[in-house]
């Protein structure tokens, strides 16, 4: 099982796991959520948790005292994310290998965010979830936790998460359900032929397709196998030389 501590002055917030695939996760044990009020952690009469920055400025910053004694109450906060828009932004690669780790803590800013010396004293890595500000880290910190739950042991078969978008570079393949015929709209007729090598290729190749028409930097990335190029051509003639440019064996 892993632990996951969340530190938060909103902790209602993170009623929103209490539902789908993250609820039946906490439910079986695969993973144990634990959500901690910085407020109960302030030690002046008021429960404040932020003040006025030095220098000036607008806004307000949470305060060392709280948070900190809020860190330093956990059994084992093992690695400590601040959620922050200043961080790296979020990817599947980070998260196979966060999901490695068996103590995470969580601690989600407000207002301008935390001060400074939290981050440099105790804080492993700032998170972003992307080039954009919202108003507080429960957000950011619930997709975190939803994208390694979704990866813990028990909770889906690998088979679901490991051809879903972004897991090995690649945007998933398009996806069909009943009826086979909506309205003139008809399903690939591939998909019903119940041949499983020419289904897999089929999926690889649009797999492929819908990266290098929609994210052709991922695939620069990850680069494709002479086998993938092969498909790829197949499907975009026209496009030959960029798919050789991406070939990396
Ligand atoms: N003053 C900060 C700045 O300009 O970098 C922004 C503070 S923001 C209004 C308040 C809190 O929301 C942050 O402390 C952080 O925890 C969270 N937050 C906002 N945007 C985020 C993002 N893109 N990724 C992760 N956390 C974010």
């Amino acid at each position: 099982m892993s632990n996951i501590n969340v530190l938060t002055i909103f902790p209602d917030i993170f009623s929103a796991l209490n539902y789908g695939i993250t609820n039946i996760a906490m439910e079986k044990g695969l993973i144990n959520l634990s959500i901690v009020n910085i407020r109960d952690f302030a030690n002046n009469k008021h429960k404040n948790t932020d003040d006025y920055p030095y220098g000036g400025g607008k806004g307000m910053i949470m305060t060392c005292q709280p948070v900190i004694d809020a860190l330093s109450s956990l059994e084992n906060s093992g690695h400590v994310i601040y959620v922050s828009p200043k961080g790296n932004n979020l990817t599947q690669e980070k998260i196979i290998k966060l999901n490695k780790l068996k103590n995470i803590t969580i601690i989600c800013g407000r207002y301008e965010g935390i001060d400074q010396r939290i981050i440099d004293e105790y804080v492993n890595e700032e998170i972003s979830i992307g080039d954009y500000v919202l108003s507080g880290g429960e957000i950011p910190a619930m997709v975190l936790i939803d994208s390694l739950i979704r990866l813990k042991e028990g909770v889906l078969d690998k088979e679901a998460y490991e051809n879903e978008s972004h897991y090995n570079g690649l945007l998933e393949y398009e996806q069909y359900t009943r009826p086979e015929n909506y309205e003139g709209m008809i399903v690939p007729k591939i998909l019903l032929s119940g041949n499983h090598k020419l289904i897999n290729d089929y999926q690889l190749t649009q797999s492929l397709k819908e990266t290098f028409i929609k994210r052709i930097d991922l695939l620069i990335k990850r680069g494709i196998s002479k086998k993938e190029a092969l498909l790829l051509i197949d499907e975009l003639p026209n496009m030959k030389k960029e798919i050789q440019k991406l070939i990396k064996e």
